[in-house]
């Protein structure tokens, strides 16, 4: 299996690199975020010891057990948060991660700005659009993600460098794309992260720089309940 992980890890770079070409684009404008949720140490430190810096995340919990002690070996890994935070654990998540892409809704970016003073530290932050207005899903609906960015600079003094997205499962993943990409440049927001195993070289067609891929790297992942 971890062999696996590294061929893997391997093809979905060769992949990247070739819908990159095929978009016209530079490969490094695209930046491979490999999503290792669920999945424990010695799953993560083979594609680790393959070059892999940059990692994603969905609970601050999870990673907290997980990324500090893979840090001191490796100082130079990127993570990103990329699911649902909680005012709660605003602190946690600026102290432990370099980008949270996350932020949706006032309480959050009110949350970040305050614990951004309090530890200084300065995370990059994506905000989190819910392009198919799914009522489970998190995201700032479309419709008002311009006031909402508008609101995290001016009022809570947050610099947004990027917007996110997960399309729903069922429908085509490139409208979402292509309206993530037109409200970030209607906004002058120059980063894009969207795209997962499925999708991913669609969304570097539509402008993606970050692209969160977990199973086409990891395999499948384990189902464990979250206590
Ligand atoms: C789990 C997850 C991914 C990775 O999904 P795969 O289909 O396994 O590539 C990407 N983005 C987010 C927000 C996720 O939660």
């Amino acid at each position: 299996m971890t062999h696996d992980s590294v061929a893997n890890l391997g093809a979905v770079r060769d992949s990247i690199a070739a819908a990159a070409k095929a978009a016209a684009r530079p490969a490094t404008s695209v930046n491979l975020v490999a999503v290792s949720k669920v999945f424990p140490i010695e799953a993560i430190l083979p594609v680790l010891q393959a070059g892999q810096r940059i990692f994603g995340e969905n609970r601050v919990q999870e990673a907290s057990r997980k990324w500090p002690q893979l840090r001191e070996t490796y100082p130079d890994i990127e993570l990103h948060l990329i699911g649902p935070l909680q005012s709660n654990k605003a602190e946690d998540a600026v102290r432990l991660f370099d980008v949270i892409e996350t932020i949706d809704r006032p309480k959050i970016a009110r949350a970040i700005a305050a614990a951004i003073k309090k530890t200084g530290q300065k995370p990059r932050l994506f905000v989190q659009v819910n392009t198919g207005e799914e009522p489970q899903k998190a995201g700032v609906a479309p419709i008002e993600a311009d006031e909402f960015l508008k609101s995290c600079r001016d009022e809570y003094g947050l610099k947004i460098a990027g917007l996110m997205c997960i399309p729903p499962a069922d429908e085509e993943p490139s409208l979402h794309f292509a309206l993530l990409e037109k409200i970030a440049r209607r906004n002058n927001i120059s980063r894009l992260s969207m795209g997962m195993s499925a999708d991913y070289e669609t969304a570097i067609a539509f402008g993606a720089n970050y692209v969160r891929v977990g199973s086409a790297i990891f395999g499948p992942r384990p189902r464990i309940s979250h206590g």
